[in-house]
């Protein structure tokens, strides 16, 4: 038996990055995944990599959130909220419209992953919802105003509705990632992600595989007696 077999796990943002490397361990772990991304057909593609499905999916709205939960091929059993973008800028020329987006895209999107797929959840008793937070959510970065905040939310997010769920048999957990080699991460300045390497005591960035193992972990029966919490995943950075 695999961690994950007869699982249903959905994975927003899951075309790339940290979203498909927890797809791929979740499948290899006997999970059925359903992808969801902002690019139909880059979701589609991945899936069909990892025999599963994937859906165009906007999680700033609620009926794409609906239509993806809906895409499953059995009741979901695991949601991971993932779906992430970055609009850095200091408070000086930060744009209302970059607050907005960000706010939007992580704070709203879990909180319509959380509510929709809890609402399946509770009526079986039982599912394992996983919200990707960031360091930057525990102690603030400079250019990231909108970034932070919508990471710290999602830690509250993640607190109120453990509470919420848990006599439903529902556990709702958060990862806080540091420094992840991704498209994300790549796009930044050479000096910038020098700086950051030099606050990591174990010295290099992690890899997706290194979110995803602890993606798995809160996913699957491993974490039976958790809800509520927020593993750091940050090769020791700002502990
Ligand atoms: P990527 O940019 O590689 O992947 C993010 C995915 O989310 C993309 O496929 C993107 O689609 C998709 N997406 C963006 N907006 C939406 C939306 N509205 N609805 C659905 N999907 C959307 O980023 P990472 O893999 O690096 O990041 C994944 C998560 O991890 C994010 O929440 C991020 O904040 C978090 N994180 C990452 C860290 C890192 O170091 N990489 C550190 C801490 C946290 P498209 O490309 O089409 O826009």
């Amino acid at each position: 038996m695999s961690l994950l077999t007869d699982r249903t796990a959905v994975v927003t943002g899951g075309a790339q990055g940290i979203g498909y490397a927890i797809a791929e361990l979740f499948a290899a772990e006997g999970a059925r995944v359903v992808l969801g991304d902002l690019d139909g057909d880059a979701a589609a593609r991945s899936a069909e990599k990892l025999g599963g499905v994937g859906v165009r999916c906007d999680v700033t709205k609620a009926s794409d959130v609906d239509a993806l939960l809906a895409a499953a091929p059995a009741p979901v059993d695991i949601l991971v909220n993932n779906a992430g973008i970055t609009r850095d800028a200091t408070l000086r020329k930060m744009t209302e419209d970059q607050f907005d987006q960000v706010i939007n895209v992580h704070l709203k999107g879990s909180w319509n992953g959380v509510r929709k797929a809890a609402a399946i959840m509770r009526e079986r008793g039982r599912g394992s919802i996983v919200n990707i937070s960031s360091l930057s959510g525990k102690v603030g970065m400079v250019g990231q105003t909108n970034y932070s905040a919508a990471k710290a939310g999602i830690v509250g997010l993640t607190k109120a509705a453990a509470k919420e769920l848990a006599h439903h048999g529902v556990r709702v957990n958060a990862i806080q990632p540091g420094l992840i080699r991704t498209a994300m991460t790549e796009a930044m300045p050479a000096k910038v992600w020098d700086q950051k390497m030099a606050e990591i005591p174990m010295g290099r960035a992690g890899e997706v595989g290194e979110v995803a193992s602890v993606a798995l972990f809160l996913a699957s029966d491993l974490s039976s007696y958790m809800t509520g919490t927020v593993l750091e995943v940050t090769g020791g950075r700002f502990m």
